[in-house]
């Protein structure tokens, strides 16, 4: 059986990168200087390059299961995605930070089910979107959304735990944004804290801000936060 990974490898040397070999240059020469923390799930059908229209240099990229943010405190243990954060706001001080999740994820799904016995590590991390779960037993479509939206709004309150986090969108020199990613519709539904809601991109008067738009004057995330429908 042919490798084929071998033969992407070297296709990539071969035929894509010198299109890229200057500009990878620059970022080598000057260090890259992403002004994004794209924090998103892992899911093989979220393609955050495609969504932003985004190339090398651009997103400072950490992806997981369900696009979950842990605790700051570490009371959860070792954890790559807080270390990315605090790397993005203390050495790159990036200005954004997003958080995207998506339709038909299975990491919000299996909050409504169990994990195999084995997956221990996925059980704890799953725990993280816990309080996005609505009280049903089945589960359909539209709850399955709403837990999904749900869970990035409690993800973008877990950020402001981090206090590098809250001090610079006290200061205005960060924003939260919050995505919804419907993958049949190729559209991304960005929360609007004053409404309460997700609203697709294609009506939504701005990337999804949240609380903490430049020149907003909010200083705090409202404690109710989580929209409640
Ligand atoms: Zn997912």
């Amino acid at each position: 059986m042919p490798d084929e990974l071998i033969e992407r490898l070297r296709r990539f040397h071969d035929d894509a990168f010198p299109r890229y070999r200057a500009q990878f240059r620059t970022l080598v020469d000057e260090g890259q200087r992403p002004t994004t923390l794209f924090i998103g799930c892992s899911d093989s059908r979220l393609v955050p390059y495609l969504l932003t229209g985004t190339g090398p240099g651009d997103l400072f990229l950490v992806r997981n299961v369900g696009a979950f943010v842990p605790p700051y405190d570490g009371s959860a243990g070792y954890h790559g995605t807080a270390a990315a954060i605090e790397f993005a706001m203390l050495s790159l001080q990036v200005q954004r930070i997003v958080v995207c999740g998506h339709s038909h994820c299975g990491g919000i799904r299996a909050l409504y089910g169990e994990t195999p016995a084995a997956a221990r590590n996925l059980a704890a991390w799953l725990e993280l979107g816990r309080e996005a779960v609505l009280p049903v037993a089945e589960p359909g479509p539209e709850v399955l959304r709403r837990t999904e939206q749900r869970a990035v709004v409690l993800q973008l309150e877990r950020l402001m735990d981090y206090p590098m986090v809250r001090e610079r969108v006290e200061a205005h020199t960060l924003s939260l944004h919050g995505w919804h990613y419907v993958i049949e519709d190729g559209e991304v539904h960005v929360f609007d804290v004053q409404h309460g809601q997700f609203v697709p991109a294609s009506r939504s008067e701005h990337a999804g801000t949240g609380p903490y738009a430049m020149g907003d004057t909010a200083t705090g995330l409202d404690p109710s936060g989580v929209p409640a429908w």
